[in-house]
Formats: C-alpha cells, structure tokens, sequence
C-alpha cells in the first residue's frame, strides 16, 4: 500500500493550530465566568429578600457586567435605583436597553414602560408623556392613559384630563376597566369638570359644567356641594337649600361639611323645622360633631329665649355621652359659665387650645392634616381621601 506523505504534511499546521487553541482555554475559568452570573445574581436576590438594597444593587452591578446581554438583570437593577430614588441611574439603565438592537419587541416595550415610571417619579413630565405616547397601542395602553391622566393632572389641564377620562370610560382603550376604575375614573371626571367650572368666568357656564358632573357621578359629593354654594352665591337659597337636601341620599358621608350652610340657608327661607328633621335623622345614623353644631345652631336660629340656649347646649351634651369629644365639650363651655369668671376663662382657654389640633381634617391615604377640607390632598395629589369629618372622630 502506498502512504501519501503530503497529507501529512499537509494536516501537520491544522493540528499545531489546534493544539495552540486548546492551550489558550483555561477550562477552569470558563467554568468560573458562566457560574458567577447566576451567582451573583442569586447573591443580589437574597439580598433584596432580606431588604439590603445597598448589597443587592452591588450583587445585581456585578452580574450585569459579567453578562450584559442579560435584560431580567438590567430590569431589576432600573427597579431598585428606582425604589431608592436614584432616579438618573434607573433612567440610564432603562435607556441602555432600549438602545440595545437585538431587545426584543415584549422586552423593549417593558423598558419603555419602566421608563416612563422613572420619569414619573423623578417629576420629569414632558419627558414622561412623550414615553407614555409611544406605550399608546402597546399592551401597556391602558397604564399609558392612566399615566398620561396623572401629567395633565399636575398641569392643572382638566379641559384634556375630563377628555381622556371620557375616553377611557368609553371604553376605546384596549383592556375593559374593572368596576373600581371605572367608578374611581367617573368620580375623577366629575372632579376635573369642578374645577374647569371653578375656572370658568361665566355662572350659567359654572352651572353647566357642575350639572354635567353631578350627571357623570351622582353619588359624588362635590358636584352637588359646589352647585349648591353657587346657587347661594347668586341669590337663590331655596334651590342651594334643595340641592343639598339631596345629599344625604346620594352622598351622606359628605353632610357633615354642609350642615352649617344648610341651617343658615333654612334661617333665610324659614325652613328651619324641615332642615332640623333632616340633620336629627342624619346625626342618627352617624353622629357627627359638625352635624351636632349646626342642630345647636338651629336651636339658636329658631329662638334666642332661654330655653332654646338651654336645648342647643343639651345637644353637646348629648354628644359627649355618645363619643369623648374636647371640641363639643369646648362648645358647651362657651355657652354655660362657671363661677368665677376668671376661672371660666382660663378653663375654656384650656379646652380649646387642645381641641384645636383635633378640628382638622386627615388625608387617610398620606396623613396630611389641615383646617380645611380639600378634595384633592395637597399632600399626594389623591382625590377623595380626606374624609369630611375631624380628625378627633376619625381616631376614635
Ligand atoms: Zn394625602
């Protein structure tokens, strides 16, 4: 048989070649690299467990850098930054992988998404809305509205905020709203058209646009109680005194914040007994301190004698068997001196400087505590969430 040499010498520089590779590997390092990603990022996770952000975030840098390709690590670092407040570094995590070319479709969506959240929370809202747009026919939309919603929210536009909320209770976003979204959305809508009618210069406009969110939201309590004081305030009492007298049928946790304005609207149309019957059947049912004080007022208003002082005053009385409350035992001090009269003072001084803390209203969402009810919360920007009685009721 005859033995070709040239193959030999031609397969000689492939095998050296080969060989020259093979030395190049270090096995053992191989193993080590594609071991410590998941390593470190199971490090990171039991951090996060055992809430060390600080450790976590490290564990999550180092097994990005050992595997950038890796979108799951990049998201749940952006999310950490995020939570932290580290608002740039979430941004420019996110941003990374969106300018990554081969990030698929469901992936560049999700960080398109988390973007926009960056930008939400660090207040960035031009920039917020343009990230939200691009979310708009994506299975993010509906999110993307709400999102939006919230900017034109902080922009004080409530023309576009009622238009988008009219939108998505249209149903023309992708996925059906549930039940508490929609009910919360509607009674947004009737907050957006209140304020565009707060805004408005003309009364028969104001009047229109109150009408239309009383009709969007009828067991909301701001339509009919902005309505009402805008019938007031042009010289009709008897249809403000009317629209109030709804409320309790649609809105009766809302009385309490009316009651006064109802006695001093009966007093001018001489329908005190009516309105009387009204508060007495409301304050059965939930014995509120404002809806103590304007009975005590309607005693007052009905008569100046004796003996109408004498009932007003049996009504904190009343009240304070019912609920240890220091603002209706201050009012009842006011109306009933004790001897001497210096001590009297020093007393009620006493009495009421503590209450006062305790006639402000609570936002329960973020505790934000003011004199005045507001149907926005100053604090968080909720609606709705300062409830229309003291917060010496609240924390009994
Ligand atoms: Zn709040």
């Amino acid at each position: 048989m005859e033995f070709d040499l040239s193959w030999v010498l031609l397969g000689f520089p492939f095998v050296f070649a080969l060989g020259w590779w093979a030395s190049r590997i270090d096995w053992r390092q191989w193993r080590l690299e594609n071991s410590q990603a998941p390593r470190a990022y199971f490090k990171g996770l039991n951090f996060l467990l055992n809430e060390q952000q600080d450790q976590a975030i490290d564990a999550f840098i180092e097994a990005v850098q050992k595997d950038p390709e890796t979108s799951d690590l990049h998201f749940a670092l952006g999310s950490l930054f995020r939570r932290r407040g580290e608002f740039d570094r979430a941004i420019r995590v996110h941003e990374h992988l969106l300018s990554r070319a081969d990030l698929p479709r469901d992936d560049r969506e999700r960080a398109r998404h988390e973007l926009a959240l960056d930008f939400m929370k660090a207040g960035l809202y031009d920039r917020a809305e343009a990230a939200w747009a691009e979310l708009e026919r994506t299975a993010y939309a509906q999110e993307a509205a709400l999102g939006q919603l919230v900017i034109c929210e902080r922009w004080h536009d409530w023309p576009r905020a009622a238009a988008l909320a009219q939108k998505l209770l249209a149903g023309q976003g992708q996925m059906p709203l549930t039940h508490d979204l929609a009910r919360n959305l509607a009674h947004n809508l009737a907050h957006y058209l209140c304020e565009q009618a707060a805004a408005a210069q003309e009364p028969g406009e104001k009047l229109a646009l109150l009408e239309q969110a009383q009709a969007r939201a009828p067991d909301a309590a701001r339509p009919r109680v902005e309505r009402a004081r805008l019938l007031a305030a042009q010289g009709q009492p008897q249809a403000a005194l009317q629209a109030l007298a709804e409320l309790p049928a649609h809105a009766p946790q809302a009385l309490p914040l009316v009651a006064c304005e109802m006695v001093a609207l009966a007093a001018q149309c001489q329908a005190l007994p009516q309105t009387r019957a009204l508060l007495e059947q409301s304050y059965a049912q939930a014995p509120a301190l404002d809806v103590a004080e304007a009975l005590a007022q309607a005693c007052r208003a009905s008569d100046t004698g004796d003996a109408s002082q004498q009932q007003a005053r049996q009504i904190y009385v009343r009240h304070l068997e019912q609920t240890p409350s220091l603002n209706a035992a201050a009012r009842w001090l006011a109306g009933a001196p004790i001897a001497p009269p210096e001590t009297h003072a020093a007393v009620q001084r006493a009495v009421e400087r503590a209450a006062r803390p305790l006639a402000c209203y609570r936002c329960a969402a973020c505790g934000f505590t003011a004199k005045t009810h507001f149907w926005q919360c100053p604090g968080c920007q909720a609606w709705d969430t300062m409830p229309p009685r003291r917060v010496e009721e609240l924390d009994k």
